[in-house]
């Protein structure tokens, strides 16, 4: 590390001492927040505590209330017509969508690393060794919002926690969904991405874990899931920061 780079991070370190920011998600005073982050104790605490496995959904992975197995959604119709299950960290109400805009829009970047931290032991305790497949941004979104969201975490996940991220899809070239109504989304979507085989011709793996930052109403997971599926990837699965 060069001299420069560490008077930087003296800097910051500094600043962050001096000059603490509000929590995102409370707007307490900040109290320098742990790691310097922009989140006040408690609100870090319930960052890190996602519901377990046993209280959610076996198919949307929402978090049940008086239910057993299965919500009443998918009780009546299964979102997921290739996907096997997916497992949303959070509910995007309340602290969540606080959180959220604060980090998408590239505001409270700085909270990167702890959501990467976050997913990646989820994975790990939930969908062990399977890889994770990043779903690549919408076109336009690099323009619109400087950077993509998915990338950064899959990228944190692979280097920081040795965790395995195969990118195997690409988006294609196809029309921005927002100009289009539901029937057009879901045929669209089915031809919004391509699969890009594992390089040095390593195998397509057996299973998947995609990985978006919010699943709302699951059609892209389930697209990416069937276009893995088509190319021999046996059982696709799905994890995200929050669900919608
Ligand atoms: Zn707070
Ligand atoms: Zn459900």
């Amino acid at each position: 590390m060069n001299r420069f780079s560490l008077f930087s991070i003296a800097r910051k370190i500094l600043a962050a001492a001096v000059f603490p920011e509000n929590c995102v998600v409370c707007g307490a005073p900040g109290d320098g927040g742990p790691e310097g982050l922009p989140l006040c104790g408690r609100c870090f605490g319930k960052i890190q505590r996602p519901a377990p496995v046993n209280v959610r959904c076996g198919i949307c992975g929402c978090q049940l209330i008086s239910e057993k197995n299965l919500c009443m959604e998918c009780r009546k119709r299964n979102p997921y017509a290739h996907l096997k299950r997916a497992y949303p960290l959070f509910s995007y109400q309340g602290w969540g969508r606080e959180l959220l805009s604060a980090w998408k829009g590239g505001e409270k970047r700085s909270l990167s690393p702890l959501l990467a931290a976050i997913l990646a032991e989820a994975a790990e305790e939930v969908f062990p060794g399977i890889p994770i497949v990043p779903v690549p941004p919408r076109p336009g979104k690099i323009r619109e919002k400087g950077w993509d969201q998915v990338a950064e975490l899959s990228a944190l996940i692979e280097k920081r926690f040795r965790y395995p991220v195969l990118r195997l899809l690409r988006r294609t070239g196809a029309v921005q969904q927002k100009q289009l109504n539901r029937e057009e989304r879901l045929s669209n979507l089915k031809t919004a991405f391509r699969f890009c085989p594992p390089k040095r011709g390593s195998p397509v793996p057996d299973t998947a874990l995609l990985l978006d930052d919010v699943i709302t109403t699951g059609a892209t997971l389930d697209a990416c899931a069937s276009v893995l599926a088509e190319n021999g990837v046996a059982a696709v699965y799905g994890i995200s920061l929050f669900y919608d």
